[in-house]
């Protein structure tokens, strides 16, 4: 596992639990707004901690901690995912997945082993605008993220579908999305914080729209609680 970073306790990354969030390093996609940028290039995401620090950091936790995020980055491009997650349960932890949705073939394998107690999946966009946001790599998982939304609708895990309502996104895309995900145990809209980006002024010319109001998100999340089972925001 390359790990590139933990959070020792957390209350607001896993719903309901004291959680640490382990990081990995690298990502199959390049959303303009990512706030894990340091984790995308390994020129940027400095020394890693190794697996055996961060298992034996867990196990003195067991008694503070309810349960532990694999975030990042992208947590299933790490090949040894699933034996680092075996490793984890064996401590009686829960585990909450943080996930884009590229990789449906292992997010299955890892419920039905009975790995994960949550997953939450990033729905960045309707599909015709997935590389607008997510780069051009987008464009070549869009059937496995598909594959991944139809897993989780099963509902043989607890789960969240979570997008960020960042300014390339309309109101009305919002909508589509939550049509498309109709019926989902939960829909979370996330306030868009503008990234640390040093041409962002630039990019923000491109994006023709600023931060979206409270009022305006708020409005947007009645409409989608028609929709879906419960729609909530997150970060306003
Ligand atoms: S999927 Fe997540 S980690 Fe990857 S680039 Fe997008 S926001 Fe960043």
């Amino acid at each position: 596992m390359q790990i590139a970073g933990l959070i020792k306790n957390s209350v607001v990354d896993y719903p309901g639990k004291i959680a640490a969030v382990i990081f990995t390093s690298g990502c199959n996609l390049d959303c303009y707004y990512c706030h894990n940028r340091f984790l995308l290039s390994p020129k940027t995401w400095g020394d890693l901690l190794s697996e055996e620090e961060v298992l034996r950091f867990l196990e003195k936790r067991k008694k503070l901690l309810d349960g532990v995020v694999i975030s990042g980055g992208e947590p299933t491009l790490q090949k040894d995912l699933k034996e680092f997650l075996r490793k984890v349960k064996n401590l009686d932890y829960e585990i909450k997945l943080d996930t884009n949705g590229t990789n449906p073939a292992l997010l299955k394998d890892l419920i039905d082993n009975k790995l994960l107690d949550y997953v939450a999946m990033d729905f960045k966009a309707p599909f015709q605008k997935y590389s607008q946001i997510c780069g051009s790599n987008a464009s070549l998982v869009l059937e496995e993220i598909k594959e991944s939304i139809k897993i989780l609708l099963t509902g043989q895990v607890a789960y969240e579908f979570r997008t960020t309502f960042n300014p390339e996104l309309k109101k009305e895309d919002i909508l589509e999305m939550a049509e498309y995900i109709q019926g989902a145990r939960l829909y979370v809209l996330q306030q868009y914080r503008k990234p640390d980006l040093p041409d962002y002024e630039k990019l923000a010319l491109r994006l023709q729209q600023d931060v979206y109001s409270t009022d305006f998100i708020k409005e947007t999340v009645q409409k989608v609680s028609e929709i879906v089972a419960v729609c909530e925001t997150r970060g306003i």
